[in-house]
Order: C-alpha cells, then structure tokens, then sequence
C-alpha cells in the first residue's frame, strides 16, 4: 500500500513508496550521511528531491548560510528517484500558444525560455557532479494521436522560432521512416532542447553537490507541525524540535494535509504509474526505430509517454490510480501493458519486469509557482509531472526568493498557486475524469 498525501494520517518515516522502481534495482546510490536533527538553523528545507536539493545547495553555496535539509524518507524518496527521466522543455500540458492567449507573446517567449534554462541548469549541475547520471541529448516527440491533434500542433510550430527552443514539424512521413513501429502516423513536434536522464542518478549527482556545499541532511524525519512567531519558526520533525528564521517548503505531490493545510489544498497529489519492458533485441529496436534520444508523448488528455532505455527496454508510463491504497493493483498494471502492446502492435511477448507508481503535484492552472504563502515560508509546487527539469531551476529560484533576490518576471513567480474551491471533491472529478475517457474507449 501506497502512502496516501490526501487519506494517510500524517507521512510516516521511511514511508511506502510502493513497488520498487526499475531505477531503484540498477542505480548505485552515495551514502547519505545523514545526521540527527540539530536544535536549530538559519534555514530550514522540507523535502529532498529535485526541488529541495537544489533549493538547499544553492542556500549553501551562493548564500552561504547554514542549511538544513530534512526528508520524512530518504533522499530522493518521492517522485525524482521514480519519473521516466525525460528532461523537457515545458511541462506537457500546456504549449506556447497556450501561455501567448493567457498571458501575450512575450511573456509567453520568456516562459518557453525560463524552461530551457532548466534544461541548462540540470545539465551544468550534472557537469559540476562527479557523480555520472546518464544524461543524454534528445528531442522530445510530441506526437498527434489523431489527424485534429497533429494539425493543431503543426500551427504551433512557428511560434516557437522567437524562443530559444527548436521546434521542427514531424511529417506523417518522416514519422513512418522515423518511427516505423508506431501504428498511428499523424505527424507531430520535435522540440529541443531536452535530454533523457537516469532520475535517480541525477538526485544522487545533487546530493554530491549537496554534500560538497556543506548541507546537513536529515532523513526518516517527518515534519509533523509547524509554529511561527514574528518570523521565527519551530518545527516538530520525527518527534523532535528545531528552531529556524526560514523555512522552504519542498514536498511536491507528498505533502500531507498537515501542517501546512492552505498549501495542500492549493495542489492535487495525482499518481502516475510506469511499466518497463523486458529488453529488445536489436531486430525489434530497429523495427520500432526508437533510439535513446528519442523522448515520445502523445496529445491525448490522459497521456502516454514512452522513451528506450540505454538497456533495450521501453519505459512506458500514463496515469495510475486514484487512491494510493489501489496503486500496485495489478489492474493499474495490466492497463498500461495494454496500452503498451497497442503502441507497439508487432513485438511479440513484450512482457513487463517492473511496475511502479508516484505522486505528482497539479496545479490548478498547470502552472508550476514558487511563491511565499507565510512570512519566512517559501515554495514551489505544481509541476503537473514535469519536474526533472523545472523542479531542479525552481529549487534555486526558491532560494534566490528566500534570500530577497529579484525573480524574473514571469507567471511562476508572480501569484501563488491558485487554490482548489473545491479542494475536499478533488478526487471525485478525476474519478469522473478517468470513468468519462475509459467508456470513451
Ligand atoms: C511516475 C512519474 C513519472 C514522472 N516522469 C517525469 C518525467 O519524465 N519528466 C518530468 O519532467 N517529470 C516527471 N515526473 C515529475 C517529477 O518527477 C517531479 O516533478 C519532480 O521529481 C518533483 O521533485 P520535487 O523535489 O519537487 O518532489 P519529490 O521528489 O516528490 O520530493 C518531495 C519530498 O518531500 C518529502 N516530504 C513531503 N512531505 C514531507 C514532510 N511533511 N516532512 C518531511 N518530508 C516530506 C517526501 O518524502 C519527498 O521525498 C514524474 C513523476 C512521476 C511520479
């Protein structure tokens, strides 16, 4: 059973987090190190992902104050040790057309651009760390599932000449010499630049960086309550207290309903579940024609995303379950075989060896905010499932924020995430969500 941030009481220490991941059976993983609670810090960070690890090193390094990083599991417990890896450009929901009729062209420009800075930023860290996390350049595929998808993101292409992204039309085509395998050939975007990553060398590549900065890591310590008195906070974590001047909310689709309730109703921990299949052999690759740099996503509302692992095997992921109590029920499973043998119609006994699922964080406008909802309380959530990238910027634009540092000016920083009104029936709309595009078929 699956640590549940909407039902569970509070986040166990050392939580569940479900059926390992492939990830967690092939990464080597540096010692973390950690240490017991200290009575207090200058700055306080919850959460030691993407967000919160980079949050923290930057506190270190560029701020030079003393950081303390605590995680109810261990490092890279929640979602950054279990994703697909796919580093993009954007978040895969909305595209520059989107963010140009909600917010103009140039902010539009500026948020595509804020994106491949993310990009940059994930790659220079990887640079920086000894620790190899098998970054490799792609271009993400964003591939019409149906003639009506594909044209609409054909219209979409020359928008994207006045950022800093390249985005190329994929033919009917080219996809068919390209990606022969596929049995629906409507064309789609390549768009660079992104890259494939292995998720959890990646968190432990920042918690080399972490540990170089001088932060102090503390693990299996729930942050159970939170008090603050005229910009000084005390938090109760693992049964035990510590006194801190800030305090950077880092926790993703994990947060618990408690001890910051208005954050958690500004966010929807949603899971999404992964398959990786048993290795091809050279024949079927060459068949499928997906290579290593090739990150896919289709259009549809309840999307598939699929990449090759350097090993052979096809990761293929979409939505999981509603509830965490139902997420390793092998009916979660079977459906994304399915939708995995559709997608790969010719290759024969594509069985799967590993089946996981995680939390991410939706925000109610898919967009990601880092923001301050408290005196001396800041954080960044809502990455709706894309967050290797932008999680990993986000974190230091947090910690830029902490420290009074000008953020640019783009949506992310500018509102906090807008809250759920009817946070209590979040479930029930993605139920009749999920019911609605199953008897759709
Ligand atoms: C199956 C899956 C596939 C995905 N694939 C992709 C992908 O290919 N590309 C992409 O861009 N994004 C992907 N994502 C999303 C991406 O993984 C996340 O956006 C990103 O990892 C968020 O990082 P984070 O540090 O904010 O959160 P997390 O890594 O989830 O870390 C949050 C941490 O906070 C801790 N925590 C929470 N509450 C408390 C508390 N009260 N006390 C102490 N600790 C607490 C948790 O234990 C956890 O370790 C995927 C997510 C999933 C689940």
């Amino acid at each position: 059973m699956l640590y549940d941030p909407l039902k569970s009481r509070g986040i166990p220490a050392f939580h569940e987090f479900g059926t390992a991941s492939y990830w967690a059976a092939v990464t080597p993983f540096p010692d973390t190190n950690a240490i017991a609670l200290p009575s207090s810090a200058e700055v306080v960070v919850i959460g030691a992902g993407y967000t919160g690890l980079n949050a923290a090193i930057e506190v270190a390094q560029a701020q030079q104050r003393e950081v303390v990083l605590i995680d109810a599991g261990g490092v890279g417990a929640g979602a950054s040790s279990r994703n697909a890896g796919f580093l993009l450009p954007g978040t895969g929901r909305l595209g520059y057309r989107d963010y140009a009729k909600k917010f103009g062209e140039q902010i539009a420009q500026g948020v595509q651009n804020e994106f491949a800075a993310s990009i940059e930023h994930v790659k220079n860290a990887a640079a920086d760390s000894s620790w190899p996390c098998e970054l490799i350049p792609a271009r993400y595929l964003r591939l019409g599932h149906s003639e009506k998808a594909a044209s609409v993101l054909r219209e979409q292409q020359p928008a994207y000449g006045n950022t800093l992204l390249t985005a190329e039309w994929l033919s009917p085509e080219q996809q068919q010499a390209e990606l022969p395998g596929l049995p629906w050939k409507y064309g789609g975007l390549s768009l660079t630049p992104a890259a494939a990553v292995n998720p959890r060398a990646l968190t432990a590549a920042y918690l080399s960086l972490a540990q170089q900065a001088g932060v102090k890591i503390v693990t299996g310590h729930p942050v159970t309550a939170w008090r603050s008195n005229h910009g000084k906070h005390q938090l109760t974590a693992g049964g035990r207290e510590i006194q801190c001047h800030q305090v950077l909310l880092c926790s993703n689709g994990y947060l618990p309903q408690q001890p910051f309730p208005d954050i958690s109703k500004r966010q929807f921990p949603v899971l999404s579940s992964i398959v990786v299949s048993r290795p091809l052999n050279a024949a079927e690759q060459q068949y499928c024609g997906l290579t290593v740099n090739d990150l896919v996503m289709d259009t549809r509302t309840l999307k598939y995303y699929y990449r090759l692992l350097p090993d052979g095997r096809i990761l293929f992921g979409g939505r999981g379950a509603v509830a965490g109590k139902n997420a390793d029920n092998k009916v979660h499973r079977h459906r994304l075989e399915q939708a995995l043998a559709a997608t790969f119609p010719q290759l024969k006994d594509l069985y799967v060896d590993y089946f996981w699922s995680g939390w991410i964080s939706v925000a109610l406008d898919a967009m990601p905010r880092i923001f301050s909802p408290a005196l001396g309380v800041f954080t960044s959530a809502g990455y709706c499932g894309a967050g290797v990238a932008f999680a990993s910027l986000a974190g230091k634009r947090l910690a830029q924020l902490s420290f009074g540092e000008r953020m640019p000016a783009l949506p992310f920083y500018q509102s906090p995430l807008p809250r759920y009104p009817l946070a209590p029936a979040r479930r029930v709309g993605l139920r009749a969500l999920y019911t609605w595009h199953r008897w759709r078929g």
